[in-house]
């Protein structure tokens, strides 16, 4: 069953009769369309940035105005230096959020300051960003933050433009209260949004259904050749959606001791190898830990981690190409903890942790490396859980909703374009501004 109240419009009046305290959550505007080359196209926009920056959101499809009404509101704080500069935000948003239309959107750029006050000032606009985005969630809008980690201000704009279209955009309706951090150790080359990933391989495992299936769909639909990698079981699902984007399929479970072996032949044969490296399959087994089978602690840890561990071992050095990026599957649970999930959370967490770690040494060949954090997504895997779990989980941030497998889908296919390589050791939320690990 799927999110009933943000789907159900029986259920919704139902409550509206019956004087239920259930919020009806705003139906989120999203897009599965190909990125286009103006992807901001019918967007209005009130903006207080660089001009330089603004060209190239305008050059995006955003048209400014200076209405009643605007999708999206667009302040540059990275220049504050003190309390009074900060005082510069309040005016911005308290004569421009009643503006803000229903799924709209907030971005604010920030810095890292130069000293201990403007460090401090700067870090004060996550704080400003998070508070607006839990302020305006019940209109279906959000607010994320863009913090410029670079070195060298003459690539800000060129390493913040896609990050700032994708924010900006219909394809990120549940990333909510974010803060991306943005470095130039990679530069974000490719030029423009449409058919970014044209030519390119991905590789994407667990993708016979759920979140998997959805990443190897968006990952096709923007150009790339996707391989898919899911147990021998899953074979007549896995097929149909390597057949449906033109893909390929191998059965295999990536635990299996030569499975990082064969899949390197397997890429190498069939598509010289690959640039986009999805580590998506796994598995939950959940116990409280004191009544927690060592069965069930291995079997998670093999599949969310030392498979993970063993296949870049195998495909790192000569099948996953320079200028290519990974991505782990994480999630909330890696963030915050989850009662009866501590196998499950040590592994979501440890991949955080090895995102960190690996990707300063992947950096001299352009390679990007992230962990995404879902937080509660419909599907086979959340279908599961109880009655009363699933509802907090679905309810539990500034959206009140619950996110979809395409909602995920859409981040790695933003994280697999090369205008994003200016993102890399992070882990980005998926979440609509969960309350949990917040
Ligand atoms: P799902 O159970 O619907 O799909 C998982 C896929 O992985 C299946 O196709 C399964 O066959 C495959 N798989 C499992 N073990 C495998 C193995 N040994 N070898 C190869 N393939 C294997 O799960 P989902 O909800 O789509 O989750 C996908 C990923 O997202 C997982 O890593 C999960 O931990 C993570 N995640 C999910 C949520 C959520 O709310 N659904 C939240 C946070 C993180």
């Amino acid at each position: 069953m799927g999110d009933f109240l943000a789907k159900g419009k029986f259920a919704r009046k139902l409550s509206d009769t019956l004087g239920l305290p259930l919020p009806a959550p705003e139906t989120l505007i999203k897009s599965d369309a190909p990125y286009n080359s103006q992807p901001l196209t019918g967007c209005t926009g009130i903006l207080q940035v660089d001009t330089s920056f603004q060209q190239l959101i305008e050059q995006a499809g955003l048209t400014v105005t200076d209405a009643e009404k605007a999708d999206a509101l667009i302040l540059d704080g990275s220049a504050y230096k003190t309390v009074s500069d900060l005082a510069d935000a309040h005016t911005f948003f308290s004569t421009n959020l009643k503006k803000l239309k229903r799924n709209g959107r907030v971005l604010i750029l920030s810095g890292e300051g130069t000293d201990t006050v403007s460090k401090a000032i700067q870090r004060g606009l996550e704080g400003i960003s998070r508070s607006i985005a839990k302020e305006i969630g019940r209109k279906g809008a959000t607010a994320n933050l863009l913090v410029w980690q670079g070195s060298d201000p003459t690539k800000k704009d060129q390493q913040l433009i896609l990050p700032a279209v994708y924010l900006l955009s219909r394809y990120s309706a549940y990333v909510d209260g974010q803060a991306f951090k943005v470095s130039d150790q990679i530069a974000a080359n490719g030029s423009g949004y449409d058919g970014a990933l044209k030519d390119k391989v991905a590789l994407v495992t667990g993708a016979a259904r759920g979140i998997g299936a959805a990443i190897a769909i968006s990952l096709a639909r923007e150009g790339a050749k996707v391989m898919i990698v899911d147990i021998p079981q899953e074979g007549e699902h896995a097929q149909k959606v390597a057949q449906e984007i033109g893909g390929s399929f191998l059965a295999m479970d990536v635990t299996q001791e030569d499975a990082p072996q064969k899949v390197k032949e397997w890429l190498q044969k069939e598509a010289g190898g690959m640039d986009i490296l999805v580590h998506n399959a796994g598995i939950t087994r959940d116990k409280t830990l004191a009544k927690m089978d060592r069965k069930y602690w291995d079997q998670v840890l093999a599949v969310n981690l030392q498979a993970i561990f063993s296949l870049n071992d195998a495909l790192i050095p000569d099948t996953l190409h320079d200028s290519g990026t990974i991505m782990y599957m994480s999630s909330i649970s890696g963030l915050a903890g989850n009662f009866g999930q501590t196998n499950y959370a040590a592994t979501k967490a440890a991949l955080i942790g090895y995102a960190a770690s690996l990707a300063p040494s992947l950096v001299s060949r352009g390679i990007s490396v992230n962990a995404i954090a879902p937080g509660f997504i419909e599907t086979k895997m959340t279908e599961t859980m109880p009655f009363f779990t699933r509802e907090g989980g679905r309810r539990l941030n500034n959206l009140s909703q619950a996110g979809y497998p395409e909602d995920i889908a859409e981040m790695a296919a933003f994280l697999a374009m090369p205008g994003s390589r200016g993102i890399t050791g992070q882990v980005l939320r998926v979440c609509g501004g969960s309350l949990i690990g917040a």
